[in-house]
Parts: C-alpha cells; structure tokens; sequence
C-alpha cells in the first residue's frame, strides 16, 4: 500500500482542488489523472505515479494542499510498474510524491546508457517548440535543461515573428478602419504616428511575454542556459565550455529568413527581422516575395505611409492558398499598393546614393529606399553538429523524424521549423508537448488533421484542412459550400462584406474535409472549423450548431447551411437543395 502525495508543484502552497477523477475501489493505470489542482495561473493534474487499487481518498474537492499532502492511498501489487510517471517522480526528486508502506523495488533509470546523466532532457532552443516541450518536460517530472543562444527566451515568433507583426498589423488595421471611416461620416484626419513610441510598445509586448518564460522556467526548475549548443556526441551537447550530458534530447533550433544570393552589402536591404525593427518608414518599399510574411509586412508600411511595390515569383499572391480565398486580398491591395507583380523575379540589386536600384525579369527597372527580401525561411539542422550525434540532416537542414518526433536516433527528438511541415509557432508547440511525452513514456503521436495557417492581412485568409488545389492536384473527391460575407448582416455592419467563408466536404458522407476563409477577423474564425474537422463533424453538425447573431462566426454556419441546403438568408443551391 503507498500513499500518493502532491508532488513538487513549484512554489505554489495551499491550492484547492477543484477535481477528483476516481472513487475508492477504483483499478488505476499509470498517469491516470487522480486529482486536479488550481493555482491562481494554472490547473494541473497529479497522475497516477503506479498502477493499483485505490484504497481510500484523503481530500475532497475544495480541501487546499500543499507539495507532500496526502491524496490517497493506493494498493499496488508490490511489484511496482516502472511507469513514466513513477519514473519521473524518482528522477525529478519528488520522491516525496510517493511513500511507500511497504518498501518497493527502486524504479529502473530512464538513461539509455546507464544513468549519471545531468539532466534528463536537454531542450535545444526556446522558440515555441522547445520552451513548450521544456516546460512540458518539466511538468512531467524530468529533469529538464533548455538552451537557448540568445537572452531573451521565445524564439523567432515572441521576439522577431508572431507577437511582433501581430502587434503592428493591429495598429496598421487601427490607422485603415480610421481612414475607411471618412466615407461613413467619421474623420479623424491624418494620423501622425510616433515610431519611436509605436516601436516602444511594441518591444513592450515582446517584453512582458518574454519575461512571462523566464518566470514560467524559474517556477517549472527548468534550468535555463544561455549559449550557442553543438552536439558533440549521442549523449551530450557543448555549451561554450561547459558539456552538458543527456537521457534525451530535443532539437528545437527553428529557423532563420533565407536571402537572394549576390545581393550588395547594404543596410537597406533587410529580412523581416529588420523590417519588425521599425526603425524608420521608407518612401517607397520593395517586397520581395508575396507569401504570408512579406503581405503581413507589406500591410504594415503601407499603413504607416510607405508606397509599397510587392514582387511574386509565381502567378497567385500566397502561393499555395486556394485563388478564390486569395481574390478579395487581392484586389484590395491593389487598390492601396503602388504595383503588384507577378510571374517576376529580381534579377540584380545595386546600391546608389539614391536608392537600391532594381533590376526585375519584366519592365524596367526601379529605384527604393528599401528593400524587403521575404522568400522564405530556412531550417537551422546544419548548425548544431547533428552529426556528432548520428542525427540524419538533409541537405536542406532539416531533420526527418517520425510521428512521435524520433530522428533516427532514438532518443533525440526534433520539433517545430526544423523539421518542416508548415514553418508555424502552432505546429512547433503541439509537437514540443509530443516530443516531451513521448520521453516520459507516454503513448502519444503528432497526428493532427489540420494544421490551420493564417495570412494576418487585411483582409486576413485563413485555411486548414484540404484545399481545392490540393483536392484537384490530388484527385480527391469533393464539394464546396461558400457564403459570400456580402448576405452577413455583421459583414456589412462593419462595411467589411469583402469576406468569404468556404468549406469542404466529402461527397456522400458530407463530413468536413477542409475549410477556408477570406475576411476580417479569418484568423479566428478559422479554429472552429479545424475544431469541426478534428471532431469528424459533417455539415450538418455545423449547421444545427446554434452561432450567436449577429457575428462573423455565423458565416461558418452559413456555410454549412448552404451545404445542407437549409439556408434562408440566401436563396439554396438547387445541387445541394433537398
Ligand atoms: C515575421 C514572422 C512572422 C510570423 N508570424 C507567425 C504567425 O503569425 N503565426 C505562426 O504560427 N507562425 C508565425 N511565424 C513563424 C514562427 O515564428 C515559427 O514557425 C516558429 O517560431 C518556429 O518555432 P521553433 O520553436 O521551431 O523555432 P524558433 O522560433 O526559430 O526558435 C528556435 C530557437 O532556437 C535558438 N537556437 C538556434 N540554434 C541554437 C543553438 N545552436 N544553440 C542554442 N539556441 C539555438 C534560436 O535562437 C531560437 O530562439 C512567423 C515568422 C516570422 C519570421
């Protein structure tokens, strides 16, 4: 008989329980949930460290406790099953978690080769991927160390990606609702805009998100080292002097903004990490490239006043996107930027007094105060000496792995850009919580039926699941139902009816295969499609699922009510009608 106790809960004392998941006679099987905990920033589950009987609980919902209390007594069969949870309770020096009666046999070591180990996993980058696979890591009771080159934790998307352009893209969105207002009767006249203090705030959002990891490691005891890290062997990494040995490893070093080749040395010349810098606003600014990072950009100075030329390699801004999503942006931004051009590429950049003088494969060339290269991001694999390690990197740089984030050795996972897929923060934190479950001895894989991607313009595009051009390229099945925003009575409210909500569906069966959607606000309403998909709704599901009105999320339902052909805001289509 042991008793299960509260394990290490970082510096949190008396916390409620808000949750008991079982009952005195109940048969538990390692990591089953027994209770949850609530602090004031987070619930947390305390798992099942054996398998047993539960004998008799010790608190009831409400009680408050403190690491070390008493939950309840749980009988096992005395030969207590190494689970990862008991493992982790061992190795994380939260013994405390469990006492037991009746002496049990010590839980066998995680460590692949032998133990002794400093830490048992060593997290490589603090982007969304690997903090959140360190944090989970630690959450999980493994001893757990995240190395990250620079000061600041949060990787690409807190300090140069994400967080950044979503704050400038809010302030551009702020100054064209304000200037669109004049035609409906409101004018607030030209803004003046600050750099200084809009660049001040900026930094202050990265700022507090930032420290908000710093506090969130410190709680965790996940021990943070700054430091460039190099594999120098199966079992351990270099951190400038110190060597730092490992049960596992989790790759998480992302990626970094591909460059055109030959191009001059020039500080006008900058990546979107120079463009979210904001040091100043150009006259007249070159995009290079029309995929999500360079039109989110593109939307940003062209707020604050540049005159923006956007140049496309291919024939469809947002390569990729379905056309029908990608028209309204379009056309839209035609209307605001000084040229668009598709089907052309740089061919030479020189730098004069003047300007950068650019020389396209079409037209003559054009003189800019800035140019703007987004053409995608590459993976960091051949900077951090995998092969020290026998991990496998492709010539690109990125690392295969399997679908619990494996590479080809066993105990090193990778996660997040490096690996590929869609280059999102997303993605990168799902797969962090794999990678670090899959260590801990749980049965979980990296499966999802969707991975959504957002293009934050104005307006945004948002899609997940199948596309028509994926479906057409692969010869899949399938049918479409779309509601233009044009009959959205929110829509129109917000005079933003340049929208459109697109979903598809299987033949047959009706269940959703894939959605997308062109409008204000696309970026949210897109999760519950992908929610919807994951949940294996059909349209109907969607249909009688009662949306509050008026809002742009009925456009979902709508949607789905023109696929079940019980529409009334629109006339049905007579294919789908019953
Ligand atoms: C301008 C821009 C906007 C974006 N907007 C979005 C968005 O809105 N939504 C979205 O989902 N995605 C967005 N992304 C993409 C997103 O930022 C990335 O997909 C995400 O950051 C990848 O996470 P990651 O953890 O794999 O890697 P990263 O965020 O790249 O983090 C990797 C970390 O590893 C560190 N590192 C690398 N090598 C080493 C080493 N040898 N030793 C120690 N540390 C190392 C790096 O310093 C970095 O901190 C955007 C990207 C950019 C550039």
């Amino acid at each position: 008989m042991i008793e299960v106790r509260v394990p290490d809960i970082g510096d949190f004392t008396d916390v409620p329980v808000i949750e008991i998941h079982v009952s005195a006679g109940d048969t538990v099987a390692v990591e089953q949930p027994l209770v949850t905990l609530e602090s004031d920033k987070a619930t947390m589950d305390v798992p099942a460290p054996f398998a047993g009987l539960v004998k008799q609980l010790r608190v009831a919902i409400g009680d408050r406790v403190s690491e070390g209390s008493v939950l309840l007594t749980l009988e096992t069969d005395g030969a207590v099953p190494a689970g990862p949870a008991a493992r982790a309770a061992e190795c994380s020096g939260t013994e405390a978690a469990v006492t037991a009666e009746t002496p049990s046999p010590p839980p066998p070591s995680p460590s692949l080769d032998g133990g002794g180990h400093d830490a048992q996993v060593v997290v490589i980058g603090a982007g969304p991927g690997g903090y959140t696979a360190a944090f989970r890591a630690a959450d999980l009771g493994l001893k757990t160390v995240l190395i990250e080159r620079y000061e600041q934790l949060g990787g690409v998307c807190l300090n140069v990606g994400c967080i950044p352009s979503k704050a400038l893209l809010h302030a551009a969105r702020v100054i064209a609702e304000t200037e669109e207002m004049a035609s409906r009767g409101i004018s607030f006249g030209k803004p003046k805009v600050d750099i200084d203090a809009l660049r001040e705030w900026k930094s202050s959002v990265v700022a507090q998100l930032t420290g908000g990891l710093d506090t969130l490691a410190r709680r965790r005891k996940v021990e943070v080292v700054h430091g460039v890290a190099r594999l120098t062997g199966p079992h351990s990494v270099a951190v400038d002097e110190r060597t730092i040995s490992f049960d596992s490893c989790i790759i998480a070093a992302g990626s970094h903004a591909a460059m055109l080749p030959d191009l001059p040395d020039d500080p006008r010349i900058v990546t979107s990490t120079g463009a979210l810098a904001l040091t100043e606003v150009p006259q007249r600014l070159l995009v290079v490239g029309g995929g999500i990072i360079g039109l989110e950009l593109a939307t940003v100075y062209d707020a604050l006043g540049s005159k923006v030329t956007v140049l496309e390699l291919l024939d469809q801004l947002l390569p990729g996107c379905d056309p029908d999503l990608v028209d309204p942006l379009h056309k839209r931004v035609s209307g605001r930027y000084d040229a668009i051009h598709l089907r052309t590429e740089v061919i030479s950049i020189s730098s004069q007094k003047s300007g950068l003088k650019v020389r396209f494969s079409h037209g003559e060339p054009e003189v800019f105060d800035c140019v703007l290269v987004a053409v995608g991001r590459q993976p960091n694999g051949l900077a951090i000496d995998a092969a020290s390690a026998g991990v496998d990197v492709d010539a690109r740089g990125f690392i295969p792995v399997d679908t619990q984030l494996r590479t080809n050795v066993s105990w090193i996972h990778a996660i997040g850009d490096i690996v590929g897929g869609p280059m999102l923060a997303h993605k990168a934190s799902h797969e962090g919580k794999v990678a670090a479950e899959v260590i801990a001895g749980l049965t979980v894989e990296f499966d999802p039926r969707a991975v959504p991607s957002v293009a934050y313009t104005d307006p945004e595009v948002a899609w997940m699941g199948l596309t028509e051009t994926a479906a057409r390229g692969q010869g899949i099945d399938y049918e479409t139902a779309t509601f233009p925003w044009a009959a959205s009575g929110r829509a129109l409210g917000l005079a933003r009816e340049d929208g459109m909500t697109k979903l598809l569906f299987e033949p047959g069966t009706r269940r959703l295969l894939g959605a997308g959607i062109v409008g204000v606000n696309a970026g949210e309403l897109i999760a519950e499609t992908v929610h919807a998909l994951e949940m294996g709704s059909d349209v109907e599901d969607i249909a009688l699922t009662i949306h509050p009105h008026p809002t742009l999320s009925e456009t979902v339902a709508f949607a789905a009510e023109m696929a079940a052909g019980t529409i009334t805001d629109l006339m049905p289509p007579g294919r789908a009608r019953r």
